[in-house]
């Protein structure tokens, strides 16, 4: 999606991906390698002028790599940040940015003093590779514990306190080479199974005062890192309270929606970001929703029939729980969208 929106401003593309097909086949050049393999790494940057990613797991290793010979952004220091949930936290805390109270937890005697110390319920989760609420497990009273200490792997963990938000928000904002910033509208987020499900933009009833705290916020972060290139940065509401709960340094699936739903879309302002070029509008074009397609396809033919809908699929192979795709509804008014959604929901559930 990045390349489909950089190619019509001139820029060209090659892409480092290890699987055989990939949603990259057929779009430029592909170096077929492992992410950590640092000759095929280093080869795959030869004579670009900037590398980017588009997802966190990116070996943080191979991005310093290829930083000595090639700009990378967003910067290394924001990756690092995004795949350890502990240095995640610590930075909303020293920018302060509210965040859930959390606590370490490499040993089952850290588990108890956090569980102690932060009451229940509580959340733990692993401080790597987690994604689709993978790697987590809510505690809800003592007797969970032992059964959550057995689920998550024998890698270090971060509880934190159980926040009962009124409702899941993010907000996506991009941060040129020369600092200069925007941000897209809150947006509201309503996850299935810790997946990803619908994307309202904007979200109802947002504040000026919650977008502004919440541009505050990612501003304070991207500028920490001298960011480069789009963040994300999702959040819950309490009352009038924004609780930051992750970043992701990267193009994120509750953007997708400023495809159809945006003067300029994420993917194109991400572009413009890392090669210089000015930011465009981030205003929204009327009322959007981003449905996402998980596990299966609804037919094309009757997703293409309805007006307002705008089908995006990644190529990859079915799978449980795997986002193979999402539409975005575009609408005048949140009535008009929701009915295109409504249709669109009894098509996606067969
Ligand atoms: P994460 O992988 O941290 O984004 O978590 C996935 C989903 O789990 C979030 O979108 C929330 O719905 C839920 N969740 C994560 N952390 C908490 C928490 N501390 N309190 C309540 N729900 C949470």
């Amino acid at each position: 999606m990045l390349a489909l929106a950089g190619y019509p401003l001139g820029h060209s593309f090659r892409f480092l991906e290890p699987k055989r097909p990939a949603p990259a086949d057929g779009l430029g050049e592909i170096v077929r390698a492992s992410y950590d393999d640092p000759n095929a790494v280093r080869a795959f940057g030869r004579d670009l002028d900037v590398v980017t990613y588009e997802f966190e797991n990116v070996p943080d290793a191979s991005a310093r790599l290829l930083d000595g010979d090639v700009p990378v952004f967003p910067p290394p220091a924001a990756l690092r940040m995004a795949q350890d949930r502990l240095a995640e936290k610590q930075a909303f805390d020293r920018l302060d940015i509210p965040t859930a109270p959390h606590h370490p937890v490499d040993s089952r005697d850290d588990l108890e003093e956090g569980v102690a110390r932060l009451g229940l319920p509580a959340v733990l989760k692993t401080r790597r590779f987690g994604y689709d609420g993978k790697g987590q497990q809510v505690l809800e009273r003592r007797r969970d514990l032992n059964d959550a200490w057995e689920a998550l792997p024998d890698a270090p963990l971060l509880l934190e306190r159980f926040v009962t938000f009124s409702r899941e928000l993010s907000i996506v904002g991009v941060r040129s080479r020369d600092g200069t910033k925007a941000f897209y509208p809150l947006v509201e987020n309503v996850h299935e199974e810790g997946i990803l499900r619908l994307t309202t933009a904007p979200a109802p009833v947002v504040s000026a005062h919650l977008q502004a705290l919440a541009e505050r916020h990612a501003s304070a972060l991207m500028d920490s890192v001298d960011y480069v290139g789009v963040m994300a940065l999702e959040l819950f509401q309490e009352g009038d309270h924004l609780l930051a709960n992750e970043v992701a340094p990267r193009v994120h699936n509750s953007g997708h929606w400023t495809q159809d739903g945006a003067e300029v879309s994420q993917f194109e302002n991400h572009i413009r970001a890392i090669a210089g070029s000015p930011l465009g509008s981030t205003a929204p074009r009327g009322h959007s929703a981003m449905l996402n397609m998980i596990g299966s396809i609804p037919p094309t033919a009757s997703v293409l029939a309805l007006e307002g809908a705008h089908l995006h699929l990644y190529a990859k192979e079915p799978r449980a729980g795997r986002k193979l795709g999402h539409v975005n509804v575009v609408g005048g008014d949140p009535g008009e969208v929701r009915g295109v959604l409504e249709k669109l929901e009894s098509l996606a559930r067969g």
